[in-house]
């Protein structure tokens, strides 16, 4: 990258570049470093040498920054402040292997993958970065010296939470599999000013608070403000005639604000390769508009700055839902204007011609969001760049690939056409365009059809008419994935039925997801990575997963299997004291832990989970003494977020609490069932519950988890799954096998009918279930009438998640989950073959499929150099 590496300028300041290089080709860069003088180029090469790692230049950097950066002294020093300086420490590293890495990138000048994603859920960086560049045991004896301790230490930084769930933190894990494997990758995204709000939790209720995580400034992004583009919204659209009589279009937008760069470096593990996640951040264009300033309209004038700070504000706290607002598609087309300037700057810096775009770029879009990309190249080379639309056409399909989430109805997203029209008039004529000029061709293969064109159309013939964005993102990819195999299968089926006729099979392909194990393993689990590299004798699984396999070999090995049971209780220990501090409830590492986290959503059933923990209550309160010395003691531990406008998911979580509150307290009970809710649910309790559960849950309706990534997380870390066969459970129960997975419910095949048979047939249901409901409606846990919205989304809601259907084989399940556990040996041996056989969800297989099969990208290896050198 130019204008990171160029001479002249500071790598940590760019405001202060002594020229801007930022527009310059290769060749015109070498021109002026041909001109510097011999003198003051080989000064500037000796100075420049990177930091050495040893031990005493890494305390010296960390106390430089505490005494100058932080402006403290030592005896003043509190964990926060020693976290900052051991953070600018690390960072200092991080950039010198961003800016050596992004240098020989402009020179490789390979075809580059871009990731665009309005979520990367990267949560904490430092233990990350240390581990990844291998400086964790050097910075760790370096901090201990000066009188701190690195749990502390890292305990202290806050998450970054730009991201809702699973697809944020999927684009997390794919840009740490990008740059370990040495693929030249950025992402795109927002910078948020409130990432995911905070969950507490008030009388059982969630409430949110605001996550203003830049409170206390963010070194692991450096910001560019000499990258600063303009993005406009409104105006209107003028029609001339060229020179040649073609009719030329050249949006006027009505207003303009800027887009202004903040690079988080990505380092790869063991490699020299960093990658960069480029966030907008959006700001006026000028701070006060004169016009208004001048005809004594100072309110308006802040307010129009107000405005436009407001599009990177806040992130949208929807999963899995479409919300709809106009400042939604402003950040949408925000994010995605800007982007693209950057792609095509980057691109014109090679003075290539246009038709080798798709040879140099790859673009990925992380679901329907950033569908206006599509859109906006098309405009650029039509209106801009004055190729034919055919031309332009061309090469906007060969560059663009889209990722479908899921299937659901809710999640779809669709613009009304009034609003699109208001903001972004241009982009709505091209969308008339390229949707006649599709349907044309429909009409050519399926004449008369009209059903079918209805179905097919990018606009949904609504009133207002509707723009649907997943047709746009099909129609104007190469490529067209789902995350997992059902889900892959089921959206040829479904959704994009028609498109897999008209396009044929070959464009609809699978890429299942995966999870980096560097963080998931090796940072979440230190113990227990260090028992498998010690087993495998090395660490070369942390790149090649099905290392793991390995580990089959050792299941019949006690001493092993002892030290494998001894980690695992470590890790609940740590669990059950972060349950007492966050939660103020007392578990015992002894019970079984019964984990179930992710965003709270009705497909997902923690409904069906605390209704069951109910049904598992009453029993208990059934039973005489002897009967319940022979109850398995379980925990049940739940987390998650439901969306703030989400009334039902919200009321789940109130009936977890009031369940919580009265078997937690009830001594007929004691320590055979415990429940608690864990409040604020994000990257890093995560990092504590995965490494420490026995069984966790995924158990949503079959056919509607288009993957999950938790499961995979939780059986790389020896938790075994209860759950359906929907998304990646599948593809997980033919890896490790049957045995070591328990499987209820039905199939994605039988939801159809079976919700039929609600429907129509009147089935009654579940005598079981039947038990728990007249429990709650007894009052057996708070004022019965809090629940009832939820009881009827069983009753006059038809049950759309068939809980009701599902639930007998769920007791069952939960039966044998029990018995299972009572064999402790045979237990830690099915524990060890989850681990041994999850090699197939690591995040690097999912990428090098994405690099080999859809961008056509190879790998670029980055060699250190040395910051000037060529
Ligand atoms: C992995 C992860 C998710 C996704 O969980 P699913 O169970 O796959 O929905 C959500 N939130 C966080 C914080 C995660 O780490």
């Amino acid at each position: 990258m130019a204008e990171a590496g160029a001479p002249g300028s500071t790598p940590r300041r760019p405001m202060h570049h002594r020229r801007n290089f930022t527009g310059l080709t290769i060749k015109e860069l070498d021109a002026e470093r041909a001109k510097w003088p011999k003198e003051t180029f080989e000064l500037w090469e000796r100075l420049s040498k990177k930091e050495a790692n040893d031990v005493e230049t890494i305390q010296k950097s960390i106390v430089r920054h505490v005494t100058t950066t932080l402006a403290r002294a030592a005896f003043n020093l509190d964990n926060f402040s020693a976290y900052q300086a051991v953070a600018l420490s690390t960072r200092d590293r991080l950039i010198s292997r961003w800016n050596e890495t992004q240098g020989q990138m402009s020179r490789a000048d390979p075809k580059r993958i871009y990731y665009l994603s309005l979520e990367f859920l990267l949560g904490r960086s430092m233990d990350n970065a240390l581990l990844n560049m291998g400086l964790k045991e050097t910075y760790g004896k370096s901090i201990r010296q000066l009188g701190f301790n690195m749990e502390d230490v890292i305990e202290s930084e806050v998450d970054a939470a730009l991201g809702n769930g699973g697809l944020g933190r999927l684009a997390a894990c794919y840009m740490d599999s990008l740059a370990t494997l040495d693929y030249p990758a950025w992402g795109y995204g927002l910078r948020y000013n409130y990432g995911i709000f905070q969950q507490r939790i008030i009388d059982g209720y969630q409430t949110e608070y605001p996550d203003y995580w830049l409170n206390f400034d963010n070194p692991w992004e450096l910001p560019r403000l000499d990258i600063s583009i303009t993005v406009g919204f409104g105006g209107h659209v003028q029609t001339t005639q060229d020179e040649y009589g073609q009719t030329r279009h050249n949006w006027v937008p009505g207003t303009n604000v800027q887009a202004v760069a903040y690079d988080v470096p990505v380092p790869g593990y063991d490699t020299e390769n960093c990658n960069n996640i480029r966030l907008w951040r959006s700001k006026p264009t000028k701070v006060f508009d004169l016009t208004s300033f001048n005809e004594g309209n100072y309110e308006k004038s802040v307010e129009d700055a107000t405005n436009a700070e407001k599009i990177t504000s806040v992130l949208y706290p929807n999963d899995n839902t479409m919300a709809g607002k106009e400042l939604r598609l402003k950040q949408q087309y925000f994010w995605t204007a800007a982007s693209l300037h950057d792609i095509l700057r980057r691109f014109k810096k090679s003075m290539r011609e246009w038709s080798d775009f798709p040879d140099q770029v790859a673009i990925q879009l992380n679901d329907t969001h950033p569908t206006l990309a599509i859109v906006e190249l098309q405009r650029l080379l039509v209106d801009q760049e004055m190729l034919s639309w055919d031309d332009a056409w061309d090469i906007v399909t060969k560059t663009f690939a889209f990722t479908n989430h899921t299937v659901l109805p809710e999640a779809m997203e669709k613009w009304s056409v009034p609003m699109f029209e208001y903001l972004l008039p241009r982009h709505l004529q091209i969308i008339f365009d390229i949707n006649l000029f599709f349907l044309q061709k429909v009409e050519k293969m399926f004449p008369n059809d009209r059903g079918l064109l209805n179905r097919m159309s990018i606009i949904e013939e609504a009133q207002p008419q509707q723009i649907r964005m997943a047709h746009l993102a099909v129609v104007g990819s190469h490529k067209v994935n789902g995350v997992a195999a059902l889900h892959s299968n089921l959206i040829k089926t479904t959704i994009f039925h028609d498109f897999v006729t008209y396009y044929g099979e070959d464009k609809f392909v699978n890429k299942t997801n995966g999870i980096t194990p560097r963080r998931w393993l090796h940072q979440a689990n230190p113990q227990l990575s260090a028992l498998i590299s010690q087993t495998l004798g090395g660490d070369k699984w942390l790149k090649d997963l099905s290392l793991l396999k390995g580990l089959n070999d050792k299941t019949e090995d006690a001493v092993f299997r002892q030290r494998w049971a001894e980690i695992k209780r470590a890790n609940k220990v740590r669990l059950a004291e972060l349950i007492k501090t966050r939660c103020d409830v007392e578990v015992s590492p002894d019970a079984l832990f019964d984990v179930q986290v992710k965003r709270i959503h009705e497909y997902k059933r923690q409904f069906m989970n605390i209704l069951y923990v109910i049904h598992r209550y009453r029993t208990i309160k059934s039973m005489s003494a002897a009967q319940k010395a022979s109850v398995q003691p379980r925990v049940v531990i739940f987390g998650g977020k439901a969306a703030p406008g989400y009334y039902i998911a919200k009321l789940v979580i109130k009936l977890i609490n009031s369940v919580a509150k009265v078997v937690n307290q009830d001594p007929a009970v004691g320590d055979l069932l415990k429940v608690v809710f864990v409040p604020d649910y994000n990257v890093s309790v995560a990092e504590v519950i995965v490494p420490a559960s026995d069984i966790s849950q995924h158990i949503s309706t079959a056919g509607t988890e288009a993957s999950g990534t938790s499961n995979m997380k939780f059986v790389l870390n020896g938790g075994i799954i209860i759950g359906t066969l929907d998304g990646a459970n599948i593809e997980i129960l033919e890896e490790i096998g049957e045995e070591n997975i328990f499987i209820f419910g039905c199939m994605a095949h039988e939801v159809e009918d079976l919700r039929h048979a609600q429907r129509y047939r009147g089935v009654p249901m579940d005598p079981a279930l039947q038990g728990v409901i007249s429990a709650i409606e007894r009052g057996t846990f708070e004022d019965p009438k809090i629940f009832q919205p939820l009881i009827s989304t069983l009753t006059v809601g038809k049950d759309f998640y068939l809980i009701s259907a599902d639930f007998a084989s769920y007791i069952a399940a939960n039966q044998q989950v029990d018995a299972a556990y009572k064999k402790q040996a045979d237990w830690i041996k099915k524990s060890i073959r989850c681990t041994a056989n999850m090699g197939k969800f690591s995040s690097d297989r999912s990428v090098k499929e994405y690099a080999d099969e859809i961008w056509n990208v190879k790998p670029v290896s980055v060699v250190d150099e040395g910051y000037m050198a060529k």
